[in-house]
């Protein structure tokens, strides 16, 4: 009995998801995404033909890395390319061979025009009123043609010495000073010094043991300075640089992806109009704290927050500034062994949201406290695989919790009712786990479901949620769907995964 009403339940339920499927007209947006296909399939296909003439020619290697060109096709994953610095890396040496030298134009005068069709793509986006996938498209564009101005400018690079540089490392390289990853900004001068193991400290040098002592001993740590964030650390210089680092790469992502939190519709159209002077968003630094251990960050935080010891990290708003630590680590081992990258993400993210727009001192109290949440366990998904960096995929640990609790536990608040949680509803509710888990899986699923056609209207839903606008139809009026319909959509999004892997939840 309980089966036969299940199933016919879930036919009725699969049948509603279909109607709402033929009644509702293909959007624009949705139009884009399938051009953007055909875009991708056509070039994929030069791509192959290019790779067999290598072949042909005895050209293994150029074949190899014509066809590994394409970032790996995938609906689950934002694969973000990790742009080359150095202007001129689409020539060839002058010693190449002459055959090598055909090649290589070939794949360059492809790999231009393809840059130029997919910007086209973008401006197309941005004036459907789609900025993130208009983003998404001109950084794409970058990656096939590093070197091309007008998409450069957009995402606030310039040319100096050779190389593409923001304003912010323009100012700094012509003051004589050089980036390091173990040092931060340094002048240049400073260089050897600093790798011979030595510390300026006015006016004399020290050691680095020395310098290290002397400012623990004076509790004065170290102030690093990025373009977005003030770090400060009792660690070590390196743990500074590294935090400083990360969440550099960190800000990259976030601002791509969530640009219409923080810009209108009109400043995104003028980044891409070559006739207006772009656009630049006035750059405002961050404050994070990252202590040298646990105990340090629960002696500073206790007083705030009564639980701190079950806590890795927190944001602390009327404070703006985000507190970390430093694990233990073997010794002798590098500030990456100690660093806790999920929580650094995580909180930051959190900061970045709250710092960059104006929020509302309710955000997410009266509901739809589980955007706030999404988008931060969303974005603790940064790493870095090859030339890219990564986001989301469906073998995060929250996401096979999602999975689990969805398809295994039938475990599930139907979105009418989840999305009306605020934060009070979360924290006083025993399935608190499960909740996040559920928070991570939509997330997950209306960044990329379909191509991303939720995309934008989970940014729209962020910025209402912060802002204090809210509504509880606020997801089903953005997505123009009803909430059955995207709980169904959601459990077929989630069905059409690969299998999960064998996997005992430890924690329910
Ligand atoms: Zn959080």
């Amino acid at each position: 009995m309980k089966t036969s009403q299940s199933l016919l339940s879930r036919w009725i339920v699969a049948a509603t998801w279909l109607m709402v499927v033929a009644i509702s007209a293909p959007a624009t947006g949705d139009e884009l995404i399938a051009a953007v296909h055909r875009k991708l399939e056509n070039y994929r296909e030069n791509l192959d033909q290019l790779a067999a003439w290598c072949e042909e020619k005895g050209l293994t290697e150029a074949a190899q890395r014509t066809r590994a060109w394409l970032r790996p096709v995938t609906d689950n994953r934002l694969f973000i390319p990790i742009l080359p610095v150095k202007i001129g890396g689409m020539t060839l040496p002058d010693n190449a061979l002459a055959e090598a030298r055909d090649w290589y134009q070939r794949w360059m005068a492809l790999r231009r025009q393809q840059a130029e069709e997919l910007f086209a793509l973008a401006r197309g986006a941005v004036r459907q009123g789609r900025a993130g996938l208009a983003l998404d498209l001109a950084f794409q564009a970058l990656h096939e043609n590093p070197d091309h101005e007008a998409l450069r400018r957009i995402f606030g690079f310039q040319p100096y010495a050779g190389e593409w540089r923001t304003r912010y490392e323009v100012q700094r390289l012509r003051s004589g000073q050089i980036w390091d990853d173990r040092f931060g900004w340094i002048p240049k001068a400073h260089l050897a010094r600093y790798e011979r193991g030595e510390r300026p400290a006015e006016p004399r040098w020290l050691s680095a043991e020395e310098d290290q002592r002397l400012r623990q001993e004076r509790n004065a740590g170290w102030r690093l300075d990025t373009e977005h964030f003030q770090v400060w650390t009792d660690h070590s210089l390196e743990g500074a640089a590294l935090v400083g680092r990360k969440l550099e790469t960190l800000y990259q992502l976030w601002s791509r992806l969530f640009v219409r939190y923080y810009l209108i519709e009109a400043q995104v159209l003028s980044l891409f109009d070559a006739r207006s002077r772009a656009f630049a968003p006035r750059p405002m630094q961050h404050k994070v704290m990252v202590f040298r251990n646990r105990d340090e960050y629960n002696e500073a935080l206790r007083g705030r927050a009564p639980q701190v010891e079950i806590t890795s990290g927190m944001y602390v708003g009327d404070r703006r500034t985000a507190f970390f630590f430093f694990r233990d680590a073997p010794p002798g081992a590098g500030p990456e062994k100690a660093l806790d990258e999920t929580t650094l993400y995580h909180e930051t993210t959190h900061q970045l949201f709250f710092e960059l727009g104006p929020v509302s001192p309710t955000a997410g109290q009266r509901g739809n406290f589980w955007v706030i949440e999404g988008a931060a366990m969303y974005m603790e998904t940064l790493r870095q695989e090859g030339d890219f960096h990564v986001l989301g995929g469906i073998d995060s640990p929250r996401m096979i919790a999602a999975r689990f609790r969805r398809l295994q536990d039938d475990f599930y608040i139907p979105l009418r009712e989840f999305t009306a949680m605020g934060m009070a509803d979360w924290q006083n509710d025993p399935r608190i786990g499960a909740i996040y888990t559920q928070a991570a899986g939509i997330t997950n699923f209306l960044i990329h479901h379909d191509g991303g056609k939720y995309r934008d209207a989970l940014v729209l839903c962020l910025l209402a949620v912060y802002r204090g606008t809210d509504t509880p139809d606020l997801l089903a009026r953005l997505t123009g769907q009803s909430f059955p319909s995207l709980d169904e959509e959601y459990l077929q999004y989630l069905k059409a995964m690969p299998p999960l892997p064998p996997l005992k939840l430890e924690s329910r």
